[in-house]
This record gives C-alpha cells, sequence and structure tokens, in this order.
C-alpha cells in the first residue's frame, strides 16, 4: 500500500519559499507555490542580487581610479553609463528569476501567481483557487520601513528598489541610515561618482558591526570624500523641482539631488490571514518561530525576512528548507543563528562568522583574540590593499575558534576558512597548519590562527602537556627528540619503530612490513622547480 503524498502550500516564492519548495519536492511531496511578484522574490528581483550587481561595477571604478597607482596608463576620467548600468542590473535580475522558475518546474512543483492568505485549517487562498496542504509554509519576505514625513516619491525620495528605474546617477545622494543597507549604498555610490552624504542617528556607522571594521570603513568612507554626518537623525525630508532637503532632528537641514531612505524593513504579512488563523507575531509584526520554523499554530511554518531572524538569503533559505524537513518527518538540526556567517559589501568587505567582539566585551563569552593587519600581507601589497584585517576569536584553554572577522576585499570567500574551523571545531593550531597558497590573503588567517596558539592548546589536543618546539622542531630547546612512540604521529595504526621514516605516513621508524597503516604510500618529496620546468 503506498502512502498518499504530503501535500505542501508555500506563500511567497523568495529564497525561503522556493528553497524550501526544492526540498519539499525532493522528499516526494505535491508542492504549491503561490507567489505575487516573481520566483527568486526580493532577494533576486530587488534586493540582494541588484545591489549586489551594482556593487561589482562600483568595485570595478575603485579598481579603474586606482589603474595609474598599478602602472596602468589610462585615457582620462571613467564615467559611468547609468541607463546601461541600471539595464545590466534588471537584466541580470530578471533572468536569475527566470534560472529559478525553470528549475521549480522541472522539480514539478506547482507555481500560482497572486496573492496568497490563509484560510482555515490547512487552507490556502489564492484569487479564485484553494490549496488544501498538510503543512503551509508563510515566506513573505518584507517591505522597507517609510519613515513619516519622509514618503518615497520615487523619483527624488527613493527607496533602494526604486534607484533601479532612475535614468542617471544621483548627483548628490543623501543616504539616511547607516546600518548595513545604507553603509553599501553609500560607499557604492560614492565610487560610482555621486556625491555622498551618509546621515547616521549614531555615533557611528554600522552601529552593530564589529567596532574594529565599522571604524575602518568610516574612515574609508571619509578619505573617499564622502561626508558622514553622525548622530544626525533625520527627521523629515521634502522635494522639489531639483532636489531634496533632509531636515534633521536637531534643525539642520542637508541638501542634495537625491535621498536614498535605508531605515529598516517591516513584515509583509498584511492580508495573510494571520490573525485569524491564530498566528501569533512580535511587537513589530514579525512571526514568531522556533528554530525548526514552527508557528504557534500546528501546521502552519514562517521562514525568512517576515519572521525578522536575521534578514539574509542564507537565513531564509535554511529556515524553509528545515521547515519542510520537519513538516515531512525527516529528522532535522535546529537552526543555528551562531554559525551563520554574514558579509557587508562595502569596499572593502565586512565578513564576520561566530562570536562578535561585543560579546566577549561584555563577559558573556570568554575568548582570547588576535588581529593581523592585511597590510603586512604581500598579496595584499601586490595588490595595493591597504586596508583591512583578520580577528579570530579562539576559546581559552582549549584553543577551539570560536569566530571570526576578516575586513578585506572578497571577505566573503575568505571567511569560509574560519566558518569550516568553526563548525568542525578546529583549535587554532589546526588551522595555523593548514598550507595556504603563498602569496595568498588567505594566509593572512592561518598567520592571525599562528599567532593564537598557545602551550595549552597543545596540551588540550593531545590530552598531555607536549614540551614546546625548538626552531628545528625538536621538543624543547636543544633537547634530543624522545624515540618515536607506535601510533604518536602519523597516518592511524601505523607502528614503525625503527630509525628510517616510514613510507606510508612518514612518522614512524620501523622496517616497512611492519607498519599498520593503511594509508597510500607518501609521495616521493616534490622535486624543487626549476626556471626550465615552467
Ligand atoms: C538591499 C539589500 C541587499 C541585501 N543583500 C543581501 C546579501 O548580500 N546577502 C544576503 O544573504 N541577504 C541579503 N539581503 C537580505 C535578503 O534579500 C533577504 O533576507 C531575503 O530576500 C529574504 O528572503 P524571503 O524569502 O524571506 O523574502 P523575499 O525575498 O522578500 O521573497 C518574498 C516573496 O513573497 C512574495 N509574497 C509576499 N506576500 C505574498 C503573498 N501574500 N502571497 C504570495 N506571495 C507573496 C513576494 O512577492 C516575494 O516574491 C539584502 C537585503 C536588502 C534589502
Amino acid at each position: 500500500m503506498t502512502l498518499p503524498r504530503q501535500r505542501i502550500a508555500i506563500l511567497g516564492g523568495g529564497p525561503g519559499g522556493y528553497e524550501a519548495a526544492l526540498v519539499a519536492a525532493q522528499l516526494g511531496a505535491d508542492v504549491t507555490v503561490v507567489d505575487s511578484d516573481g520566483l527568486g522574490g526580493a532577494c533576486v528581483l530587488t534586493d540582494c542580487v541588484p545591489s549586489k550587481s551594482l556593487i561589482e561595477t562600483s568595485n570595478a571604478m575603485t579598481l579603474l581610479n586606482r589603474s595609474s597607482e598599478l602602472g596602468i596608463a589610462s585615457g582620462g576620467l571613467h564615467t559611468v553609463n547609468a541607463v546601461r548600468l541600471y539595464e545590466r542590473i534588471t537584466d541580470l535580475a530578471r533572468a536569475q528569476s527566470r534560472d529559478i522558475t525553470t528549475r521549480i518546474a522541472a522539480e514539478n512543483i506547482k507555481v500560482i501567481q497572486g496573492h496568497g492568505r490563509l484560510d482555515g485549517p490547512g487552507t490556502v487562498q489564492a484569487g479564485d483557487q484553494t490549496i488544501k496542504a498538510d503543512a503551509i509554509l508563510i515566506a513573505t519576505g518584507a517591505l522597507p520601513r517609510v519613515l513619516p514625513g519622509a514618503e518615497p516619491d520615487g523619483e527624488r525620495i527613493l527607496t533602494w528598489r526604486q534607484l533601479y528605474d532612475l535614468t542617471e546617477l544621483p548627483r548628490e545622494l543623501i543616504v539616511v541610515g547607516s546600518g548595513v543597507t545604507g553603509a553599501e549604498f553609500a560607499g557604492a555610490y560614492q565610487a560610482l561618482g555621486s556625491r555622498v552624504t551618509l546621515v547616521s542617528s549614531r555615533d557611528r556607522v554600522l552601529p552593530q558591526e564589529d567596532e574594529d571594521a565599522a571604524n575602518l570603513i568610516e574612515d574609508v568612507f571619509r578619505r573617499s570624500g564622502m561626508r558622514v554626518l553622525s548622530q544626525s537623525r533625520a527627521h523629515a525630508v521634502s522635494r522639489d523641482r531639483d532636489g531634496v532637503t533632509v531636515t534633521l532632528a536637531d534643525g539642520r537641514t542637508v541638501r542634495g539631488s537625491h535621498c536614498l531612505m535605508t531605515v529598516g524593513m517591516v513584515p509583509r504579512t498584511e492580508g495573510c490571514g494571520l490573525d485569524a488563523a491564530g498566528v501569533t507575531v512580535d511587537k513589530h509584526g514579525f512571526i514568531e518561530v522556533d528554530r525548526v520554523s514552527r508557528t504557534s499554530v500546528p501546521g502552519v511554518y514562517a521562514a525568512g525576512d517576515c519572521t525578522g531572524v536575521l534578514m539574509l538569503a542564507s537565513v531564509a533559505a535554511m529556515q524553509g528548507r528545515v521547515a519542510m524537513w520537519h513538516a515531512l518527518g525527516e529528522s532535522v538540526h535546529p537552526i543555528r543563528l551562531n554559525h551563520v556567517a554574514a558579509t557587508i559589501f562595502t569596499n572593502p568587505e565586512i565578513a564576520t562568522v561566530g562570536v562578535s567582539q561585543r560579546a566577549v566585551d561584555a563577559g558573556e563569552v570568554a575568548a582570547r583574540s588576535q588581529t593581523l593587519p592585511l597590510a603586512t600581507n604581500p598579496r595584499a601589497k601586490m595588490a595595493g590593499f591597504r586596508e583591512g584585517f583578520v580577528k579570530l576569536f579562539t576559546s581559552p584553554g582549549t584553543g577551539v575558534i570560536l569566530g571570526g572577522v576578516i575586513v578585506a576585499p572578497r571577505a566573503s570567500e575568505l571567511i569560509l576558512a574560519v566558518a569550516v574551523a568553526m563548525e568542525q571545531r578546529l583549535t587554532a593550531e589546526q588551522l595555523a597548519q593548514t598550507f595556504t597558497v603563498y602569496p595568498s590573503l588567505s594566509g593572512s588567517i592561518t598567520e592571525t590562527a599562528r599567532r593564537l596558539m598557545e602551550f595549552k592548546d597543545l596540551q588540550s589536543r593531545t590530552g598531555r602537556a607536549r614540551a614546546p618546539l625548538n626552531a628545528r622542531g625538536a621538543p624543547g630547546p636543544g633537547r634530543p627528540a624522545p624515540p618515536a612512540r607506535a601510533g604518536a604521529a602519523g597516518t592511524p595504526g601505523c607502528r614503525r619503530r625503527t630509525s628510517r621514516r616510514c613510507p606510508r605516513c612518514r612518522a614512524g621508524t620501523a622496517p616497512a612490513p611492519r607498519c599498520g597503516s593503511t594509508a597510500p604510500r607518501a609521495a616521493a618529496p616534490a622535486r624543487r622547480r626549476t626556471a626550465a620546468s615552467r
């Protein structure tokens, strides 16, 4: 007898919704996605993908403007073709949405275009269609928050979703809000050639982020010519024919050609029938969920920005997958938010994972830390990168990596090494002993780990005290190495005991037949490279 297929209904086709749909289809469920604006959601169509595409162009501009420093003679001033730039961005976003639509169709997932809402137990209504489901996922995302007195008009006062409809680069852009979105756009437009004023209600930009990283970015901003107004709360924004005026809470005014509002997000749940269904929301309207994405109503799950849990595409996607694994009876690990790697795409980028300096300073986490400026890195010198650093946190005593902050070009790629170390509970010693390419920016990660190694780390890993090594790698200053012990080093099971190196694991010291190692025979030492071998 075959069991009936589980029916899943999903409201919203962003990362929270479509990633969940793929998992549910993979598990054999009958899946329907209701989406109003296009698969990929705001992530693909208006937020993450377009902004990162814009930032790619702004980074290219920064590089072009430094070309003479790198020995390139260029013909003159580089300028942006705004129409071409925005066209490229919207084309890219639509193409990405099409790719997702193709993938969803290939998995036989039904898509209904329109607004959906909960309509009684196990029921979703989308226009005149009624969908019966065993489990429902709400992944309807969030909308830009609108400040009363600063309502966007789509021409001069803008949300980030309206930027790509412009036909020119804002001449003088005022960015209100210095959180992640504000900082990313302010940096990008300054690099593209706009004169940017960043209005921050706090005493520094990126107030929620690592202070060293935020101060570095603010310094970069100011040196690029950006005007940063700290402790300046925007009270109202008005427009006239050719410009905007931002009035600050203390009465000062700032004049510009355009104003970009980046003052947060509100959940997009209006008209979704949450109240009637009894789904609990918090005081800001975000849907309350537990670590496997369950809401207060059995059989109703929620994922992504509408839950207000770390508003990142990666988190939305994981919440959606976790919901489906749970709903369809698979074994599931509750989501671990302290393992989420995140990046702020300024130039240089700020990437973080694990414990924060703030938690360490507040005494919430015991950690040792080490910071290494990027300026010491040979690859950074070659590329002319001056700003940035690697910071690692380890657990005192065990030396286990607890997290890190990397400020560097492409820090979003570099942070993976720290995330893997943290996920796998590696120690600073283990990270330090990993080969990195020379020259490479990742060399600064292992070098930072090396500076964090301590005698206790070695002790904790082996379970007994080990003498510190001298310059030749022997224990203690000038002391002879003790005879090698069975299994003391090399591959598991190696039993060599005599003075020759084991050809398999290179550790023990006995004739070959006595080596119990199952590892493949160790490769001969690499031949030195000569100029002729290239
Ligand atoms: C400027 C900006 C840049 C960002 N950059 C990054 C980044 O670099 N990396 C990162 O990880 N995150 C980034 N984010 C965050 C990321 O975009 C969001 O976390 C992600 O979009 C959340 O996905 P979601 O599925 O919850 O919602 P969304 O992507 O908003 O998708 C929700 C979908 O639901 C649909 N919908 C809404 N209501 C209904 C309804 N009632 N019925 C049917 N459909 C409905 C909408 O049309 C939409 O398609 C950025 C955000 C912003 C604002």
